[in-house]
């Protein structure tokens, strides 16, 4: 039989593991379906900008999410949704693993995942040299060359993480002007062990057993440019893998959810939070906040289905 939850929460990133914290401190009975713990936040190296740590690992800052959530009765389940249909009251959420679970309301959290060039050899190499997690893979490039693609914060955080660890970094940008923090703009732009190489755009991943080598070019001039590589990390940003959910809420141009100021979604019980929203900032400390919006939001919700009179889910609201 499948197993019955008050709250179900598809996601274990920064927004997820809050709303956990939040649902699971109003004595909701909770589950954390996800395939992983802190998504994205989990491979920075450095968070700097979360308030009350100055400087913290992505990795650890994401376990002591997980750990508080825990602390309060928040369970957790590794499976992938395949799909999640509403029947009278109930969400029924079906997963990979051919299992089953029941809950009263959902919040959808499950963030974003990593972006493709579609360049030839990107697929043929992922995992032979290609990655998509500088924190995760780079100490595998000690004193080894590298590049990074990308022109964000995830691009100049790799690439100032993958400097303390490689011979040396090529930084790849299509253009000429970063879009990530100034901080991080300046910090790579003064470090010796990065060469940038803007204006430029990967048209070839080459290699034989492992990466070799990628061909660059030149977006004015079109020269063509052959750079040898031992790993490559695309960080080009990152979309959201909608397939779940597409039949249920409404999404945006970009397949990010609807959501309105109390993380509602366009089907009432169902929620959402972080950067699967249409929230313009995509931050760790913007996506907690997010989730404990969703966490009482759901509060509300359930407590109204279950009858309970008289339920403060804000400050002095009934
Ligand atoms: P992003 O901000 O969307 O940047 C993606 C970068 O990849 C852009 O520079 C873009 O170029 C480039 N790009 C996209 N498609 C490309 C392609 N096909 N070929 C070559 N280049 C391509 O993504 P992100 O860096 O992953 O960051 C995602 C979000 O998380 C952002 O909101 C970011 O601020 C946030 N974040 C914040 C922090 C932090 O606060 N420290 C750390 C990591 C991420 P163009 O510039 O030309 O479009």
């Amino acid at each position: 039989m499948a197993e019955q939850y008050d709250l179900i929460i598809i996601g274990g990133g920064p927004a997820g593991l809050t709303a956990g914290i939040y649902a699971s401190r109003r004595n909701l009975k909770t589950l954390i379906l996800t395939k992983d713990i802190g998504g994205q936040a989990s491979s920075a190296s450095w968070v700097e900008n979360y308030p009350g740590f100055d400087k913290v690992n992505g990795y650890e800052l994401m376990q002591k999410f997980q750990k508080q959530a825990e602390k309060f009765a928040c369970q957790f389940k590794y499976e992938e949704i395949v799909k999640i249909e509403k029947t009278n009251n109930h969400f029924q959420i079906k997963t990979a693993h051919n299992n089953e679970y029941l809950s009263l309301a959902i919040i959808l959290a499950f963030g974003k995942t990593p972006s493709n060039l579609q360049v030839p050899g990107e697929k043929e190499f992922t995992g032979k040299g290609v990655a998509y997690c500088a924190t995760c893979d780079g100490p595998l490039f000690k004193n080894k060359i590298v590049a990074v693609v990308g022109g964000g914060n995830s691009a100049l955080e790799s690439a100032d993480y993958l400097a303390k660890i490689a011979q040396k970094v090529f930084l790849i940008h299509r253009r000429e002007e970063f879009r990530g923090e100034a901080i991080l703009i300046e910090r790579i732009k003064s470090d010796p062990n990065i060469e940038l190489k803007l204006n430029k755009i990967v048209t070839e991943i080459k290699g034989d057993k492992f990466v070799k080598g990628m061909v660059i070019e030149d977006v004015k001039t079109k020269a063509q440019e052959e750079l040898k590589l031992d790993g490559i990390f695309i960080e080009i940003g990152h979309t959201v893998d909608a397939t779940p959910i597409k039949e249920l809420v409404k999404l945006n141009e970009n397949n990010e959810i609807i959501i309105d100021e109390q993380c509602q979604t366009s089907l009432a019980g169902v929620l959402a939070a972080g950067d699967v929203t249409n929230i313009k900032f995509k931050q760790i400390v913007i996506s907690a906040a997010e989730g404990a919006k969703a966490a009482l939001t759901a509060y509300k919700y359930i407590q109204d289905i279950k009858g309970v009179k008289g339920a403060i889910f804000d400050w002095g609201k009934k």
